[in-house]
Parts: structure tokens; sequence; C-alpha cells
């Protein structure tokens, strides 16, 4: 273990976590290793190959215009999205790029991005490798990273051996579900308890709290703006926005049915995903293409539950961390390795749990709900039409966020005990992952991706 919350939420851009965020981090961290080697000022190029599914989907999901971002020194947390299309503009009309914001060279945006669609590089199905070169054209530098999913970067070196922050002593440590719970019971902490004394001791931070209403401030941030936004998202295939009538009509009218709760829970979600595709500030959650079902669960809570409060909002989030990082140990969050079972299958599940933690479930009916999560989202494929983050996305964002009120309110009735644990539910949904067709991961060719006429 030696998990983060704040790797599974964090503050970045639209529209993907592993095919935007994490291509921006990785030229970042080129661009800071050939700094601290000295070799910054003797570049008078830079070449960089994007593998698989990064050269499959890259352009829908702004792989392309990332990379440059991260090349003059910007970082997902700190660009501010309102910027982005004057600075790639002027990128792409003057042919120069200053990275690190220091060191201006050369750059042809048609010929130094090199798309290899039919090369997936052994190790993982998001390679991207980065090459500076002298001006005798001589290789200065070369450096493969791999694009995980949530906007994790690893070097080839770093996927197969663990970081240093991941021998450092936690309290509770857990590799599994059944481990989670084992100490829950052990030490009478409830999960969230369990997590959050775990992060005060991996990071040291005393304003773990303030920094976790920090993230929900974002989110919230992300549905409020999503709900003024009207007309259609970039791309080809002119999808409309639908939040902002959604809410408006909610704000007008009087409830139509018992089940108008879930019309404003819609709402969030596809507010939270529009700004995603838009390239808008959001959290992943815990990636960028599922960025609306924890944040309009948690808005379902902020708005709806009785008496909800900031440390409700702690706790939700500290125990959809823990589920995640499950996921993350055992299984996978990116599309391109398990498809969209590794998204939004992920983030229902961490949805779920945390919405039975604040709703008063224990350790076992949390670890039911999370389990009841993903259950129902077995085998679900990545097909996102024209490679954008739109179609099935935003709107399964929506079915996610229900899905996992639903399981929350099903594992509450319940005494905790039942048929699927939740790390065979993870176990399944891995080897599940593994078994599909790679065409059904991240890449566009195949399902609605290939059956949707795009005119
Ligand atoms: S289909 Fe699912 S996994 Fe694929 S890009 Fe859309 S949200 Fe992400």
């Amino acid at each position: 273990m030696g998990l983060s919350i704040f790797d599974l939420f964090k503050i970045g851009i639209g529209p993907s976590s592993s095919h935007t965020m994490g291509p921006m981090v990785a030229a970042n961290r080129f661009i800071n290793e050939l700094k601290e080697a000295g070799q910054l000022p003797s570049t008078e190029s830079l070449r960089v190959d994007l593998y698989g599914s990064l050269a499959l989907t890259g352009k829908g999901h702004c792989t392309d215009t990332a990379v440059l971002l991260g090349l003059q020194g910007e970082q997902p947390d700190r660009v501010d999205p309102d910027h982005v299309p004057a600075i790639i503009e002027h990128i792409i009309k003057h042919q120069r790029l200053k990275l690190s914001d220091l060191h201006t060279i050369d750059f042809n945006f048609d010929n130094d991005l090199v798309y290899h669609d039919a090369i997936v590089l052994p190790d993982h199905p998001n390679g991207i490798k980065f090459t500076a070169l002298d001006r005798n054209k001589k290789h200065l530098s070369t450096e493969t990273y791999f694009s995980v999913g949530g906007g994790f970067v690893v070097s080839k070196e770093e996927l197969t051996t663990s970081t240093s922050r991941q021998s450092k002593p936690i309290p509770y440590p857990f590799d599994n579900a059944q481990e989670l719970l084992e100490q829950g019971k052990k030490h009478q902490l409830t999960i969230s308890e369990i997590v959050l004394e775990n992060e005060h001791q991996l990071t040291g931070s005393q304003t773990i709290s303030e920094d976790m209403l920090n993230i929900w401030s974002v989110m919230k941030q992300s549905i409020d703006r999503g709900c003024q936004q009207t007309g259609v998202l970039p791309g080809r295939l002119q999808v409309e926005r639908r939040a902002s009538r959604i809410f408006n009509s909610l704000k007008q009218s009087p409830p139509v049915d018992l089940l108008a709760t879930l019309d404003w829970v819609n709402m969030f979600a596809l507010a939270v995903n529009e700004e995603n595709a838009a390239g808008g500030r959001i959290v992943t959650a815990p990636t960028n293409g599922a960025a609306g079902v924890i944040p309009a669960v948690l808005a379902y809570y902020d708005r709806f539950i009785k008496d909800s409060n900031d440390q409700g909002i702690v706790t939700f989030l500290s125990t959809a961390a823990a589920i995640g990082m499950l996921y993350k140990k055992n299984a996978s969050i990116s599309a391109a390795e398990v498809g969209c079972q590794g998204e939004i299958g992920v983030a229902c599940s961490m949805a779920a749990g945390a919405l039975c933690s604040v709703l008063g479930g224990n350790n076992e009916q949390i670890e039911n709900a999370a389990e009841i999560g993903m259950e129902h989202n077995l085998g679900l494929t990545c097909d996102p039409v024209d490679g954008l983050v739109q179609v099935p996305c935003i709107e399964r964002n929506t079915m996610g966020a229900v899905k996992a009120i639903n399981a929350a309110r099903l594992a509450l009735y319940g005494t905790g005990l039942h048929q699927v644990s939740l790390d065979e539910v993870i176990k399944t949904m891995h080897q599940t992952g593994l078994d599909m067709q790679d065409k059904y991961k991240e890449t566009a060719l195949a399902g609605l991706a290939v059956n949707v006429v795009i005119c």
C-alpha cells in the first residue's frame, strides 16, 4: 500500500486522465529531467512518439495539446483551462515551443508528434516516448513513460518496481478488502478512520480534512459551471450540453414525481462530464471519463440528505478513496487495460461504498455496497464515438451515479453478509478486462465507435 487519498482525487483538466493529464505530466517530467541533467540549453529539437491507445484516441482525447502544454511546463492542476486554446494556437502558428518556459526550440506540430496507431508497446497500451536532440541531431536523452490511468505516470523501470513512498510504514496497512475489514474489526475503526490515519502517516499533512473539502469545492465548481454552459461540445459529434437545461427546469418547476431527485443526480453528473468534455477544470474520481459519478452522488448527499455536513463529506471521500485504492492495487483504473469497468465501474463502486458510509452503514455494509456497485458493471467496454470522451461517456456517468445510490440502499437493508465479496468482484473485473478484446479498450475501433454514423 502507500497510495494517498489525493492520488485518487487529483485536480486537473479534461477530457481524459490517462490521455490528457497523464501525457501532460509525462511531458513535464521529461523536461524537468532534461533540466536537472543540464541538457535543456543543448536541446535543439524534440520528437514525441505516441503508441497504442494514446495514438488511436489521442486526437479525440487532446493528447497532442496536453503534450505541448506539459513540454512548456504547464501542470494539470495549475493550467488555466480558459487559456489553453490561445497557448496551443500560438505554438502551432509559430511552430515554436518554450520548454519549461525557459528555452525555445522549433517544433513542427505535424512532424514532431508521431502517432503509431498500429504499435502497442509490450509493457502497457498507453506508451509515450520523448527524444531530445542537439543541433547535430544527436540524441541527448530518450525516455518512455506509461500513462496507467487516473493521471498516474510511470517510467518503464517504475512499472515493475515499487516507488519509495510505497515502502513508508503506515499504521493500518491493507492490500485487499478482507484485510481492510480485519483492520477495522481489530482496531474498532471505520474504513474512513483507517484511511485518514494512514494518510496522516504517509504524508505528514495536518490539513487532510481541509484539503479534502477543497477537492469537494472544486467538484462543486465543476457542477456549477456545467449548469451555466449551453451550446455544443467540441468535436465533430456536435453533442448538445444538457445540464443547464435540466437545471433550469428543475429550479423552476415543482418535482414531477417521487423520482425527481434522480433528475438532480443526472444533472449533477452531466454538468461535470460536459465540463470535462469541454476541457474544463475537474477532479479525477478516479479518472476523468468517470469524473461525474462521485461528485453527483456527493452532491446528492449534500443536497438531499438531512444533516449532511463537512464531516460527512470527509467521511464520504476518504471511504471512496479506500475502495479506489483496492482497485488500483489489485486490478486497474485504466480503460486501455480493462475497459470502462475500470472507469465508470470503479467510480460507481467507490461512490456506492462512500454513500453507504455516510448513511450509517457499517464496514461490512460499505464493502457490500462497493461490491454491488462493481458487480453490475462487469464487462463494460470502452468504445468512445470518434475517440471523444462524450458518447457514451457523459451519459454513462448518470447511470453510474444512480446505480451507486441504489447499491448503497440495497446494502443498507442487508446485514453485510453476501455471496460475492468485494475482493472476488475486483478479481473478476480484472480477469474480465484482460480477456476483453483490445478493440474494446479505449481504441475507438469497435462497439458504438464503429456503429454510430458520424455526419
Ligand atoms: S467509454 Fe468509459 S472508459 Fe471509455 S472513455 Fe468513455 S468513460 Fe472512459
